[in-house]
């Protein structure tokens, strides 16, 4: 094992790829990971002992925090490959910001911005073959943070471990996806950790999900949980409506996530002339304008699926099917974005961050 030290992080090397046994025409999201992942912890105080090394098992003890208090936090980013072989992020200051927004509100101390930066460029640089060239191909990053404390006592841990990981991702086309709006169950509230990356803002949806898909639905969009009133945020995606020619988001809040995807939008409907509306919008409009014909679409906004359009939703029992527009909004902002994104267009907002 050969070891190479760059400013901050340690690298221990593998010994042999795992490339070659990877179909990249056959991945299922996230399950494939790369050669090396990046583990740093958190110890008497401060981030120490920045490290990339062979993706490998943790061991830890069963009396880990983390599996008792959920104190977890995470991110979602990719690097795309253009056809002359250089490697780009997407935006990844925001994702850099907003882990430590969700790490403050878990009690997670602050992880630092060289250690961020330089991990994801060495990953990146080492594992620069798994990234795949071609229309919507990608490296999907997943940094996190856990405590990491042995203990089960009830109070924040003074241990915490800081990790990413890496898993090449294909174009992933989810279908079109048939929603149901929340009319009992809640994922976040006000005060609550809803604007946050915790892991148990995920936890928390999978059953109301599993509800929803024994119905014949994919996903669930979130309302208010004071009164199921106003439209929020489809849980792991961001939603958009289009209302006439007009697009309508709701504003972010301490109950729903400030997402890339989401203000990379409204971007470009800005730049395209696109009126935009960032504002509540209750559900009583949606179904109204369903039935007079004025809606003519759903969209969901984030990383993993770029743009997801719905094609129908669920409220009070009664389904309305949302019909395809030849003109999509949805269409245009994916194919504007992941231009961007895999450098096949001008970038005019300066989003794209090269790595390697
Ligand atoms: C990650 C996430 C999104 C999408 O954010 P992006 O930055 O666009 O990937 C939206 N809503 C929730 C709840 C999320 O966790």
């Amino acid at each position: 094992m050969s070891i190479a030290t760059n400013e901050h992080i340690t690298v221990e090397k593998i010994k042999k790829s795992k490339l070659d046994q990877v179909d990249f025409d056959n991945l299922t999201f996230g399950k494939n990971f790369t050669d090396y992942m990046f583990e740093c912890d958190y110890k008497d105080g401060k981030w120490q002992n920045p490290t990339i090394k062979p993706y490998g098992n943790l061991e830890l003890s069963p009396a880990t925090k983390v599996f008792h208090y959920g104190q977890a936090v995470f991110e979602g980013m990719k690097a795309y490959k253009d056809d002359q072989g250089e490697v780009f992020l997407f935006r990844p200051e925001d994702n850099f910001k907003r882990i430590n927004i969700s790490s403050k509100r878990m009690a997670i101390p602050e992880f630092p911005r060289e250690f961020f930066f330089e991990a994801l460029h060495t990953l990146v640089q080492l594992d620069k073959d798994w990234v795949q060239p071609g229309e919507g191909n990608s490296l999907y990053i997943r940094p996190f943070a856990m405590a990491t404390e042995v203990g089960v006592s009830a109070a924040p841990s003074d241990e915490y471990k800081f990790m990413i990981i890496m898993a090449p991702a294909q174009a992933y086309y989810t279908g079109d996806v048939r929603v149901v709006i929340a009319e009992q169950f809640s994922r976040s509230a006000d005060g609550g950790v809803g604007f946050a990356k915790a892991a148990g803002n995920y936890g928390a949806q999978f059953y109301p999900t599993n509800l929803a898909r024994e119905k014949g639905f994919q996903q669930v969009i979130w309302t208010d949980a004071k009164e199921h009133k106003y439209l929020e945020e489809a849980g792991t995606m961001n939603v958009f409506f289009r209302i006439g020619d007009t697009l309508i988001t709701a504003p972010t809040s301490d109950r729903i996530l400030d997402g890339v995807t989401r203000k990379s939008v409204l971007k470009l409907a800005e730049h395209n002339g696109i009126k935009a509306e960032v504002r509540r919008i209750q559900v009583s409009e949606l179904v109204e304008a369903a039935k007079n014909g004025t809606l003519k679409e759903i969209f969901g906004a984030g990383t993993a699926a770029v743009i997801s359009p719905v094609s129908a939703f669920s409220y009070q029992e009664t389904v309305y099917d949302i019909p395809k527009q030849e003109d999509s909004y949805a269409k245009r902002f994916k194919k504007e974005l992941m231009d961007i994104q895999q450098n096949r267009a001008d970038d005019p907002f300066g989003w794209r961050y090269p790595v390697a």
